[in-house]
């Protein structure tokens, strides 16, 4: 085979377990062969498109078996795949085509609508294509299913090496406008292969694709890795806590990726408690800590939790705390997963001592190529060798790194770092906080202080004076955030991060607004 990256997965499967399942979405699972048949045709259908190598084509959506497959095929034809967050608002997604150059658009049956807006403002997209019949516009579009059943398969012999492209991926936009961090095949491959090292998949996997396929965590948390095992991705649409609870038992699940939100609202459901768990090996857990109450409520239903650290940039595994260690080193993201190298430097550059916080970098086989027509922030990114995180972070005697927060959200009062992760964490400990934030607020006498924008818990009668008290047991004094708003809720990514932006122009409209 002359090709090295992932398009070549389905394909080689076939020499060892073809009829073992590959996909189940609504109630149908299709086998490896099914599976690589259908990766051949849409790839087919995309270079009878005129699509060629290192062209780009754009995919959103609910979760969805078309987004592995289109994944796939342009990793047979050597073009690149341009996932993007189905939750943008026009403006978001026009960036994001326009930026990544995309001339062909597949789009989920909830986003005939995007497609419409955005067909004629986008001159370079040549073909909008919808998944299933929409629910909503996009009439236009050519359908998916009929484009797979006309196509002609042809051989593989698009040379793809490990070095090329394999997708751009668009960050969470959690701190300003997304970037596009440029993924390449061995990125994909290696971070399977971590993942693999790291979550002990069996070639029997069933994992559930739950968190957004169009996200690094959704697709790379244990969906690749576990299709690459010779498993199966279990898929559902979008996250429903119950209907989640429904699935892992009636599927047998063994594994899934979760952002820490997810895990706290599943935890929340009365199906929680009543559902047969008992298949459920391990849950992947990032994006933030998990709240210790949330890692205790898991641990209690015998799962058990690794918790990683990672980005986009990292596609994305950086660290995992294995779930022995998980109350041992409460509030640790573990150690580097096998082929990657993570270290703490201090503003000079030179590597911070054992437990001393400086900024977290990361080197190895998973790290991006650098961010798409953006040499620029790819410079500030990649330096000698190390990606920089921006975020803020420690690693202790027995090399656990921990992560404080994004030094762009730390809060300086009185000339004392404040992170506000560990500030939040200790909100969600106290009884009646359903969620919190923490931004820092000018102060005439700190400089900055606290401000933390609380969600109650429902039927919770919350006093801010009452809440400073309680956090006074839990956190020095200059942690405890001098203002607190209670709202019903908190601005949040596709992936349930809180954008702070939002928070910030919100409660400060001179500092900062939202990209
Ligand atoms: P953007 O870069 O566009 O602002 P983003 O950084 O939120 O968005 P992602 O790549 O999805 O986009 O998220 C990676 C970031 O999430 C990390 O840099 C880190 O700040 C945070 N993160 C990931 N895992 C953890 C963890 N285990 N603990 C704390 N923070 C984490
Ligand atoms: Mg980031």
């Amino acid at each position: 085979m002359r090709n090295a990256g992932i398009g070549s997965w389905p394909e080689r499967r076939l020499r060892s377990s073809p009829e073992d399942d590959a996909i189940w979405f609504d109630g149908t699972t299709t086998s490896h062969r099914a599976f690589a048949e259908r990766v051949r045709r849409a790839a087919a259908a995309l270079a009878e498109l005129g699509v060629h190598a290192g062209d780009r084509v754009a995919w959103t959506g609910g979760n969805h078996p078309s987004a592995l497959e289109t994944l796939y095929a342009c990793g047979q034809l050597g073009a690149i795949w341009v996932p993007f967050n189905a939750r943008l608002a026009v403006p978001e997604a026009e960036y994001v085509l326009a930026h990544s150059g995309s001339t062909v658009v597949v789009h989920g049956r909830d986003h005939g609508g995007l497609a419409d807006a955005l067909r004629d403002r986008l001159g370079d997209v040549r073909h909008w294509i919808a998944a299933e019949t929409p629910v909503d516009g996009g009439s236009d579009s050519l359908p998916y299913e009929d484009l797979l059943a006309g196509a002609e398969p042809q051989p593989l012999d698009e040379p793809v090496a490990l070095e090329d492209p394999c997708l751009i991926m668009y960050t969470s936009g959690t701190t300003g406008r997304p970037k596009g961090a440029v993924l390449t095949h061995g990125n994909m491959t290696w971070n399977a292969m971590n993942q693999l090292l790291g979550l002990n998949m069996a070639t029997d996997e069933r994992t559930l694709a739950l968190a957004p396929l169009f996200h690094i965590g959704g697709l790379n948390g244990t969906v690749n890795s576990a299709l690459l095992a010779g498993g199966c991705a279990v898929i559902v649409r979008r996250f429903d806590p119950a209907e989640t609870l429904q699935v892992i038992e009636e599927q047998r699940v063994n594994s899934f990726f979760a952002v820490p939100t997810m895990l706290d609202a599943m935890s929340r459901e009365p199906a929680f408690r009543a559902r047969d768990l008992s298949a459920l090996r391990t849950i992947g857990a990032a994006g933030a800590a998990v709240p210790l109450p949330t890692l205790r409520t898991w641990l209690d239903r015998g799962v058990t939790m690794q918790q990683c650290y990672g980005m986009t940039e990292a596609a994305p595994g950086c660290t995992v705390l294995a779930s022995a260690d998980a109350v041992r080193k409460v509030g640790s993201a573990g150690r580097p997963v096998f082929f990657t190298d993570v270290r703490v430097l201090r503003p000079d550059g030179t590597q911070a001592a054992t437990d001393e916080v400086g900024e977290i970098v990361v080197q190895g086989p998973n790290v991006m190529a650098g961010y798409w027509n953006d040499p620029e922030q790819t410079a500030a990114a990649l330096r000698e060798g190390w990606y920089h995180t921006g975020d803020a972070g420690s690693v202790d005697e027995e090399g656990f790194l921990y992560v404080r927060d994004r030094y762009k959200d730390m809060i300086i009062s009185g000339g004392e770092n404040v992170y506000p992760a560990e500030v939040e964490s200790a909100l969600l400990e106290l009884d009646g906080v359903q969620e919190a934030a923490v931004i820092g607020v000018p102060d005439d006498r700190w400089g900055e202080v606290g401000l933390a924008v609380v969600v109650p818990a429902p039927g919770a009668a919350l006093d801010a004076d009452d809440l400073r008290v309680r956090l006074r047991d839990r956190l020095a004094a200059f942690k405890v955030p001098k203002h607190v708003a209670l709202v019903d809720e908190l601005p949040k990514t596709a992936t349930g991060k809180v954008r702070k932006p939002d928070l910030r122009s919100r409660y400060l409209p001179t500092k900062e607004t939202p990209a």
